[in-house]
């Protein structure tokens, strides 16, 4: 019988890559603490209906990319391809408006979408996501910016661009989009055929393709620039934001061809990338969203939030070099099962200092695990035989100097946490 293998686009996490991941976790938990985002976790799956409205028919992701499916019950779901739409869903549907409107919430999660996969292109990914709603100052998307900032900047990546746009409003954008389609039926015979036929329907969408074709045509000096229509109240919109990146030290560039190209997106998009990863360069985006609410049947509530690819941030972690282990370990390798009993209680102490340890089993001898505890990079391997019981020590070697010493479990504690820095 051959053998079940995971299924394309999707891929195990384990071993040395699994440590980038808690790393990257705890940062993304730590910074949400600091900026007082609380966690939401929403359903894998929900009903269709709301990545159609949420997301958007016409876009690539409702095209082309949804896992959908009809349940027993005849109902059609979908995995989350995104996780804007179901936080905004469950904002609503917990009657958040009414007793709370404003909150600021944060998600870590597997999406799905049905790509073609490539290196940092899945068909399961993560996806960490901040969403502040309730809030329509530019205050709140400089916040947003300087949170996935932050992140970056802790995570030590470096070589990263900011890009930043405002999209209008409904009083500005459509005299943007009218001068965009009159723009691309010029330049029809030079569009993809996807963005052909997408530039009747909404030709903001056709900003959103990413084939080089139509990159080249975005490109010319020629193309319209939103920039120079916005109306009053997203240009003041726009510069307080940019000021207040300044004051902050983001560094930032205007590109007015960056867009998310639905209705209710409104003002604020940005895009993080990175040079080193080649062809699937973007590690973030996000942007203020102020109709998407109504679109899912709420009330008029304004947000603002950021998505970031985890896939693609570890990739960049793994290339940095570091180790994200815990550096000190303490093997722990009895020789019978009394020296089990005595390291099992002698482990119990090293949990109360956080000191972190593997502790292993008596069947094997102690060739046995002095080499495995060099295998796992261990710097210290605590021994507990006959002799050791005989005179109620432990001994202690360090694998770096080869020096075994005989130590009381008092002197011992002491030694780890002086070795750990943690005295
Ligand atoms: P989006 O929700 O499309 O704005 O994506 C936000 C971020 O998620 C992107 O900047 C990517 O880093 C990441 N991302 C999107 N699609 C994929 C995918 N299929 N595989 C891995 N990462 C992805």
């Amino acid at each position: 019988m051959t053998e079940v293998r995971a299924p394309r686009g999707t891929r195990d996490i384990l071993g040395e890559e699994a440590f980038f991941w808690q790393y990257l976790e705890d940062v993304v938990r730590q910074n949400a603490r600091l900026f007082g985002y609380e966690e939401i976790r929403t359903p894998v799956f929900e009903h269709t209906e709301l990545f159609a409205r949420g997301v958007g028919e016409g876009t690539d992701i409702v095209e082309k990319e949804m896992y959908t499916f009809t349940d027993k019950g005849g109902r059609s779901l979908t995995l989350r391809p995104e996780g804007t739409a179901p936080v905004v869903r469950a904002y609503l549907e917990h009657g958040f408006f009414a007793r709370e409107p404003r909150v600021k919430w944060y998600y870590i999660g597997p999406m799905f979408r049905y790509e073609r996969p490539q290196a940092g292109r899945m068909r399961q990914f993560h996806q960490f996501g901040f969403e502040a709603l309730g809030f329509g100052e530019p205050s709140c998307d400089a916040e947003i910016v300087a949170l996935s900032w932050a992140i970056y900047r802790d995570l030590g990546l470096r070589d990263l661009s900011l890009e930043i746009n405002s999209i209008g409003c409904p009083l500005c954008k459509p005299q943007y989009i009218q001068k965009l389609q009159v723009y691309l039926s010029d330049h029809r015979e030079r569009l993809c055929e996807n963005c052909r036929r997408r530039l009747a329907e909404n030709p903001l969408r056709v900003l959103d393709c990413k084939t080089g074709q139509c990159q080249d045509v975005f490109r010319e000096s020629s193309f319209p620039s939103i920039q120079e229509f916005l109306c009053p109240e997203c240009r003041r919109h726009e510069e307080r934001l940019f000021r207040l990146l300044e004051n902050l030290e983001i560094p930032f560039t205007v590109n007015p061809r960056l867009v998310r190209g639905l209705d209710y997106y409104t003002r604020t998009v940005f895009e993080v990338k990175v040079k080193s990863l080649g062809a699937q360069d973007a590690i973030g985006g996000g942007g203020r969203y102020d109709g998407l609410a109504r679109v899912l049947g709420g009330p008029d509530v304004p947000g603002v939030g950021f998505a970031a690819g985890m896939e693609r941030i570890i990739l960049l972690l793994e290339k940095s070099g570091v180790s994200p282990r815990d550096t000190f370990r303490v093997y722990l390798a009895p020789q019978d099962e009394a020296g089990e009993e005595r390291l099992l209680a002698f482990s119990r102490v090293l949990l109360l200092y956080g000191i972190p340890f593997h502790l292993d089993f008596a069947s094997r001898g102690l060739k046995y695990h002095l080499k495995r505890a060099q295998k796992m990079g261990m710097r210290f391997v605590v021994i507990v035989g006959e002799e050791e019981r005989e005179r109620d020590a432990f001994s202690l070697k360090d694998m770096d100097s080869g020096e075994q010493v005989l130590l009381s479990s008092a002197d011992l504690v002491e030694r780890l946490r002086k070795e750990r820095g943690t005295c």
